[in-house]
């Protein structure tokens, strides 16, 4: 069996320290009663029935339905913009605003390290170019992908081991990642004769402007191969389907990354290669609603149980455990399992098992419960 991969967990949700029940991030997609793969359509229903029972003028002065109101207009201020929903998904926020940084841990940023200052408006003036020239010589390193991985419910809570197979630009196997055809060198480039810069001028607002930018013949390297790899062209690289083994860590959230380090596309003529990202979906159990690390179900207790106390079985995902009512149980009383949710991503620790129990009372009596009923009442 092929070893997985050591991979950064990315934090679409902020890390926490200690379980509690509230308060709870914003989570849009239950904010707006949707699943995370609604679909346009969905999320738009959903909103305008929201935003029609919250609405303010229906509420006067409830609080309550003021602060939902304004969760669902944030909520599909985000996810009915495909971009902003798509970012959101990735990072558990979107853009600026608070609390946003976490997301971006994991984040390569290699790429636009000449972004900024005068770089851009070089770039304009030059059509491009202008970012590869720092110290003349570009190592263009592997693009990275991203894929999307779904996973069961019960993996998320036992963690798994999966198979993705991706067709990825992988290190040529003929030149190992060179570009030289065999027995061929690589040679000074001649078209900058080695610095992998060529200048050009342009006329700008501020006179003429002379820039250095990557030289087009060797892609900054300063090098070409004397004779290229037949196989890829001198790329260093090739297509190919590869499958990859990851180990999907338990506690994993819905919408969380995972990126594996070196596994995007090979860099040309033996650069970096990208990054791979995984993103994961879990797809749902009904029997239980997760939130964060903690688990909540329902339980339906007949009367008698909840007048005498009773032992019930609770399905936790940690399997059946024995609770003990007591004695005077109120409808929609809760209890709490502790440590018995779901395992807190890279800890030991677990989250907690609410169970929210609602009364049945019966509709229909047995003659004999009848009389005993009828007796109490006398009592
Ligand atoms: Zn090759
Ligand atoms: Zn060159």
């Amino acid at each position: 069996m092929p070893q997985a991969l050591k991979y950064t967990i990315i934090f679409s949700q902020p890390a926490f320290t200690s379980v509690k029940i509230l308060p709870m991030p914003s989570d849009f997609y239950s904010i707006l009663g949707i699943s995370r793969d609604a679909s346009k359509d969905d999320i738009k229903k959903a909103y305008r029935k929201l935003s029609k029972e919250l609405h303010p003028d229906k509420n006067k002065g409830d609080k309550d339905s003021e602060h939902k109101f304004k969760e669902v207009n944030e909520a599909y201020e985000v996810l009915s913009d495909e971009k902003k929903r798509k970012q959101y998904d990735m990072f558990g926020s979107v853009g600026s605003g608070s609390g946003s940084g976490a997301g971006f841990g994991g984040f390569d940023f290699s790429n636009f390290q000449n972004a900024g200052g005068f770089g851009d408006i070089f770039e304009s003036f030059f059509g491009g170019g202008a970012q590869g020239s720092r110290r003349g010589r570009r190592e263009e390193r592997g693009r990275d992908r991203e894929v999307r991985l779904t996973i069961e419910f019960t993996e998320a809570v036992s963690g798994v081991q999966k198979k993705i197979a991706v067709e990825n630009m992988v290190t040529c196997s003929v030149c190992d990642g060179k570009g030289t055809a065999k027995g061929s060198e690589m040679i000074t480039c001649k078209d900058c004769g080695g610095s992998g810069q060529q200048t050009r001028t342009a006329q700008s607002f501020f006179g003429m402007i002379q820039q250095s930018v990557v030289c087009s013949s060797c892609a900054g390297a300063g090098k070409i191969p004397e004779k290229a790899c037949e196989t890829c062209r001198g790329e260093g690289r090739q297509r190919k389907k590869e499958t990859i083994t990851i180990d999907v860590p338990a506690g994993i959230h819905d919408g969380q990354t995972l990126r594996l380090e070196g596994k995007g596309e090979a860099g040309k003529q033996g650069a970096h290669s990208g990054d791979l990202y995984v993103i994961i979906a879990i797809r749902p159990d009904p029997r239980f609603h997760r939130e964060r690390d903690d688990i909540h179900t329902s339980f339906i207790l007949p009367v008698i149980d909840a007048i005498l106390g009773a032992q019930i079985k609770v399905k936790t995902v940690q399997g059946d455990i024995s609770l003990k009512i007591p004695p005077g149980t109120q409808p929609n009383q809760v209890f709490r399992l502790r440590g018995k949710g779901m395992p807190v991503l890279s800890s030991a620790r677990h989250g907690d098992h609410y169970v929210a129990l609602s009364v049945e009372i019966p509709k229909k009596l047995s003659r004999k419960e009848a009389k005993l009923m009828e007796e109490w009442r006398g009592m």
